[in-house]
């Protein structure tokens, strides 16, 4: 058994949309990752199922090691069809705001669709969730916004209907958001899931290599050259960075998603508390940030103090307009300042 995650007030106000409204637009974060596009793709199928008309809409695209969800063909991106996009928006009754906090994540797409006249639902597990929806579904604490898309589609009895394409997709994000249930993940709820979304046909096997083993081969000489040549750790904070320039990028063949994970790997160190990843964006003059931590760690404190982001706990995000070199220093400074939480007590 689940405990029900929406309230009563909540619970009248979607029984009310699924009345009343037929026209849905779901919408994930910039840079959409399994969960923001598992999740979408996952509650999209079910109030398909239930006879609305759903568009799921990013504001750019997802890497390519997504592409095998289904549904994830029917992705309108704003970077790719401004205009289709702007239509969809203006025609949308409710729109889900799934696996982001505030409009800001979705950079210039949150401009427009903070105009919209639509009905907001936000379905979320990061911290401090805005105030801009009529419903927020907001559980810090929850793996994924998967697990929570799962837990309302079970409130609303929708279990029997639900398909095994929308078990593959909240699964993914589930997955993902916790490096295949490695952090984040001891809630016994999240096996329990687990147990239903595997009686509807799910191959986690599959789904866990479709994911992990799915690279090119310039990735992972590129993880190579990382690895080897870039990675600086500092010991004594129990911490590590690495960064990775245009030029670097493009001599490894660099697609979308070839450093997801990346920074990761440096937490395989024993003893290692924090890894930082810098990458030069290739569109824009900016540095991106990728955080990861174990145990208590606050990357998102991180984050936001220093690198304009956020996220959770174990793992979080930021930009800075700064050249790689300057952002070097700052994570540099950002390390130091943060010294007594990752130096061993003596
Ligand atoms: P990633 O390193 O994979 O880009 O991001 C790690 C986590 O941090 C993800 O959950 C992502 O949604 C979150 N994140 C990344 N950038 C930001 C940001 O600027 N603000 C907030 N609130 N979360 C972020
Ligand atoms: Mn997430």
């Amino acid at each position: 058994m689940l405990n029900p995650i929406l309230t009563e007030d909540q619970l009248v106000q979607i029984h009310a949309w699924l009345k009343d409204c037929q026209r849905f637009v779901l919408c994930g974060h910039v840079s959409p990752d399994g969960d923001a596009l598992g999740s979408t793709l996952g509650l999209a199928s079910y109030l398909k199922g239930l006879g609305k008309d759903v568009t799921v809409v990013m504001p750019n695209h997802f890497p390519e090691f997504l592409a095998w969800l289904k549904g994830s063909e029917d992705v309108l991106f704003y970077s790719e069809s401004p205009e289709l996009v702007k239509k969809t928006i203006q025609d949308a009754e409710v729109i889900g705001c799934l696996d982001f906090n505030d409009l800001s994540r979705l950079e210039e797409l949150g401009e427009i669709i903070g105009t919209s006249s639509a009905d907001f639902w936000m379905i979320d597990h990061h911290l401090q969730p805005g105030d801009f929806c009529k419903v927020t579904v907001s559980h810090p604490t929850a793996s994924s916004t998967c697990e929570l898309v799962f837990r309302i589609i079970w409130q609303l009895g929708g279990l029997d209907a639900f398909t095994q394409e929308s078990a593959e997709a909240i699964y993914c994000g589930m997955c993902t958001d916790t490096g295949g249930f490695t952090y984040n993940s001891n809630n016994s709820d999240i096996f329990f899931i687990i147990g239903l979304l595997l009686k509807k046909g799910i191959d986690k096997d599959v789904i866990y290599r479709k994911i992990y083993n799915n690279y090119s081969e310039s990735r992972i000489r590129l993880m190579g050259y990382v690895l080897y040549e870039k990675l600086q750790v500092m010991a004594d904070c129990h911490a590590s960075f690495f960064t990775l320039t245009r030029d670097e990028l493009e001599q490894f063949n660099y697609v979308k998603g070839d450093t997801e994970g990346l920074v990761n790997i440096p937490l395989t160190i024993k003893g290692m508390k924090l890894s930082i990843s810098l990458r030069e964006d290739l569109e824009k003059d900016r540095v991106m940030m990728s955080l990861r931590s174990v145990d208590d760690f606050p990357c998102n404190k991180m984050a936001e103090e220093f690198f304009n982001g956020g996220g959770h706990k174990n793992a979080a995000g930021g930009r800075l307009d700064c050249s790689l070199e300057e952002a070097v220093e700052i994570v540099k400074k950002a390390i130091c300042c943060y010294e007594p939480l990752l130096v061993d007590k003596k």
